[in-house]
Order: C-alpha cells, then structure tokens, then sequence
C-alpha cells in the first residue's frame, strides 16, 4: 500500500506585538498534529514583514510580495499594528492589500462559547448553545474601499469623504456565500444587517439583492435588522440568531462584540476567503497587536488555533481540523487557560497543553 503524504504550504506573517507570539504558538501546535496523524504535512515559510521593519526599510510588503504570497495553499496572519505607526498605514501597508488583491471577499467569523469559558450575557446565554453564531462579513468593498479624499486639510475649513462603495457583483457573492452557509447549518437561518433607513443608496441595493437572492433559498428561514438594533439583540436574545451577513464596517463591529460576548477577544477566529480558490486564504485571530501585554508571554493562543483549524478545514484536512478544535475544548474546559478568561496559566502553558492533548487523542 503506497500511502500519499500531501504538503500545505503555509505563508506565515507574525507581524506585530502577540502576533508573534500567538503565531509561534499555532506552528507549533499543527506541526503536533501533522506529525500526530498521518497523510499531510505543513511545509510553514515566515515573512517578517511587520511594523518595526516598516520603520526600518520604509514599506511592509516589498513589491513582488502579494506575488510570493500567491505560490502558497494558505496564509496565516499573526497580527499588524504598533502605537509609533498611525493605524492606516499598517492596515493599508499589508493586511488590506492582501485581502483586496487576493480575492477575499468574504470574512467568516464563527462565535460560540467553548467548553470551560463564560459568556458575559450569563443570564441571556446559560449553556454553550445558546450563543453559537456565525457571522459573514463583505470583506471587499463598502465602507473600507479606500475611496475619497480631504481638501483644505490643515485649515479650519478641512473636508474629507470617505466613499462607501456597494456593487451588486460584490453583494450577490456575499449574500449567496451567507445562503450557502446558512443552508449548511442545522438552524438554516439567515439574519441581514444594514442601516437602510438612514443610509438610502447602497443600503437600499444591499436590501435589494438580499431578497433576489433569498428566493433561490426557500429552505433557509430569514430577517433582516437594522445594525444598531441588532447590537441590542444581540445582548439580550443570543438565542434567536444563527448566520448573520452584513458590511465590511458594520460586520467589524459587530464580530468584535460576538468576540467579547463569547467569553474574550483572545478566543476568535476569522478567515478571510476567496471562495473561488484561485488565491489562497487567509486566517487570523480577530483580535490586534496588544501591545499592552506583548512580549508578556501571556496572549491567549485560542483564537490563533481556531484560526488555525479553520485553515486546516480550508485545506481539506476535515479529521485533523476537527481534531484540534476538540483538543482545545478539551484543555479550556479542564481549566487550563489565560488570564483573559479567568484562568491562570500563560500562552507557553496553553499550548503545551493543547499538544498534549492533540497527542492523547489520535
Ligand atoms: P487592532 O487595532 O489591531 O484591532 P486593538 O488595539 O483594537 O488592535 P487589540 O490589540 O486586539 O485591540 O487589544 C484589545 C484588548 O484586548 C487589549 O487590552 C489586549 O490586551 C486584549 N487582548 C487582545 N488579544 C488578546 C489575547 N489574545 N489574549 C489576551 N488579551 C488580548
Ligand atoms: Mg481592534
């Protein structure tokens, strides 16, 4: 019996403060389980492109670098951002580019409470069930498109625009990735986000499109929420969502809440998607740089491990993916955690647990 080893290859950008921590944290737990179960391997390649090289060289991605990212299977991000750089610069300089350039439309961001952790909304969301969300986020144009301009800048009379962009390309693509994703989930339920009321040209398109698209999706039972009464919904009925789809801004808000709402911000994947597989992938914990604890060695490595297992689902390794995620619940729920969700150990500690059981379990 000749059996076949297949190689990922892994673009690995630590970036910033934990990025590099957490990102360590996650080769290290997929090289236990490739060498744990047979058939595939990780083959990792690290890019130190980062904010402290910005300052060094002058730019984040040298110029063929969105060409070198493209010979990969997958891209995992650790995270970009330090105070002595603005913020615009280092999101246009590396993680917007490549989403953009990339093809990936689409930002998936699941939310439930793992075993072990508690949700914040304790009396809303009593068990585990309660709050298991998965949220689609337009990752491609909208309100970050990057369009606009200032005038008069630095007199008292300085104006500036910032064009939201809406396509129905762009928001048929969206809609039809949430359906899909939607449809494969017990509750087939679909809930749209917009601000169609205050907001009246690409608001109203994103509403339109929505209900075209809904008619090739009878089974999947849907609703549509304004943004600012979801956040209230959110908090106070968990229970009554399931899919969620909304813009590139409104979305970002409101995963960082699902974040915080699942029990820390340290736990949440995300996974930025070219749903046509032409470019590869990227995922990232959704959480920043925190430089307020870098180098502390305490970041929860959690949401860099979900995030790694979405990667390694994307790749085609169900068995190993859901391997992972089994192993992590199996160590937050002995208790083994960082401080952010009350426990007391540190990201090495995490980790060497996480290995460990991926090790018991296969
Ligand atoms: P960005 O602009 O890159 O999103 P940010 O400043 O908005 O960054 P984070 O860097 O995510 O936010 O940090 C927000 C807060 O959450 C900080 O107090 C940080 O210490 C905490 N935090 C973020 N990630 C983790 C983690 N993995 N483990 C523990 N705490 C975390
Ligand atoms: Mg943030």
């Amino acid at each position: 019996i000749h059996s076949v080893t297949k190689v990922h290859r892994i673009a690995c950008i630590p970036g910033d403060g934990i990025g590099v921590d957490i990102t360590e944290a996650a080769i290290r737990v997929l090289s236990t389980l490739s060498n744990t179960l047979s058939g595939f391997e990780f083959d990792f390649t690290t890019f130190d492109w980062s904010s402290k090289h910005y300052l060094e060289r002058g730019w984040y991605m040298p110029p063929d670098g969105l060409e070198q990212l493209k010979k990969f299977d997958a891209i995992y991000f650790g995270a970009v951002g330090w105070p002595n750089v603005p913020d615009h610069i280092s999101l246009w300089g590396l993680i917007l580019p490549i989403r953009k350039s990339l093809n990936q439309y689409v930002n998936v961001r699941p939310t439930r409470v793992l075993q072990g952790t508690t949700s914040p909304l304790s009396s809303c969301a009593t068990n585990p069930t309660d709050l298991d969300w998965m949220i689609i986020r337009e990752n491609s144009e909208g309100e970050y498109s990057g369009q606009g301009g200032t005038s008069h800048e630095d007199s008292p009379n300085a104006i500036a625009t910032e064009v939201s962009i809406f396509t129905r390309v762009g928001i048929e693509r969206i809609m039809r990735f949430a359906f899909e994703t939607a449809r494969s989930r017990p509750r087939k339920k679909l809930t749209m986000v917009t601000k169609s009321n205050a907001q009246r040209h690409g608001m109203v398109l994103w509403d339109k499109v929505f209900y075209e698209v809904a008619k090739e999706y009878e089974d999947v039972e849907t609703d549509k929420m304004l943004v600012d009464a979801m956040t209230v919904r959110m908090v106070l009925q968990p229970k009554s969502l399931d899919t969620i789809v909304a813009t590139n801004l409104h979305a970002d808000i409101l995963s960082d809440l699902a974040a915080a709402l699942s029990g820390s911000i340290g736990i949440a994947p995300s996974s930025n998607l070219d749903p046509t597989r032409k470019n590869p992938s990227m995922f990232e914990p959704i959480h920043g740089s925190a430089p307020d604890i870098a180098g502390e060695g305490i970041a929860n490595p959690v949401g860099a491990f979900w995030s790694a297992a979405e990667m390694v689902r994307w790749v085609g390794e169900q068995k190993a993916a859901d391997g992972l995620m089994k192993a992590v619940e199996n160590v937050t729920a002995r208790g083994v955690k960082t401080k952010d969700l009350g426990g007391n150990e540190d990201t090495k500690g995490v980790t060497n647990a996480v290995c460990a059981e991926i090790e018991t379990l296969f």
